[in-house]
């Protein structure tokens, strides 16, 4: 927590402005492993929407940093909030495996129990406005035209992001199964997966096993 100076309120580590005054607060500087989380998203060079789809992978909510211009403002404080909730190890080892979904192949089936996963089978599956419209209609919503965003996978995103919220996955789940992919999946080879992150200190061993096998 960080005390604010004018009016005394607590606020949370990861703020900004006091949420009460708005007075600037002054934080303690990024160190290790919470740094190293920074400086690797930095590392990506995440448009806004790519930044927004990280949000989502690591379920944390986007929606508040529609605000914030400035990427690097955003991406301290999606860390500030990742080490608040004890998350940096997590976030570090899931980004180093990270694929924005047009790298992946169709899945084989939606697997019900991710988020994400869902949301990349998603993406590989429903290209039209008139599927998007029958997926949604299995969250009870009416016009997925009215989903915020531009292009199909942003309304996706934001759809299935209302289904976890209201406990429709499982429908969204059964409708995606109707969906028969063309191929099967084909996971990117593990060089080309790692190609676009550093990998995060804990995994080097295990990197160089996988080094010497693609020798
Ligand atoms: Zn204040």
């Amino acid at each position: 927590m960080i005390q604010c100076p004018k009016c005394g309120a607590q606020n949370p580590a990861y703020a900004r402005e006091c949420v009460y005054c708005n007075t600037a607060l002054v934080r303690p500087e990024l160190t290790g492993a919470t740094a190293a989380l920074r400086d690797q998203l930095l590392g990506m060079s995440l448009g806004a929407e790519d930044f927004n789809t990280i949000c989502f992978a690591l379920d944390i909510d986007w929606h508040p940093f529609a605000e914030m211009e400035d990427e690097a403002g955003k991406v301290e404080m999606m860390v500030r909030q990742l080490e608040d909730q004890g998350r940096v190890t997590e976030a570090a080892r899931f980004l180093y495996d990270f694929r924005f979904p047009q790298g992946y192949p169709p899945l084989p089936q939606p697997p019900a129990d991710n988020l994400y996963l869902t949301y990349v089978y998603a993406c590989q599956n429903v290209q039209s406005l008139d599927q998007l419209q029958k997926l949604v209609e299995q969250i009870g919503i009416n016009d997925a035209t009215q989903l915020p965003g531009a292009a199909v996978p942003h309304k996706i995103r934001e759809a299935i992001w209302v289904a976890r919220r209201a406990n429709a996955l499982p429908q969204v789940h059964d409708w995606l199964r109707t969906l028969k992919p063309d191929q099967p999946l084909q996971r990117p080879n593990i060089r080309e997966r790692r190609s676009r992150v550093q990998t995060p200190p804990s995994l080097n061993q295990q990197e160089d096993l996988f080094g010497a096998q693609n020798l």
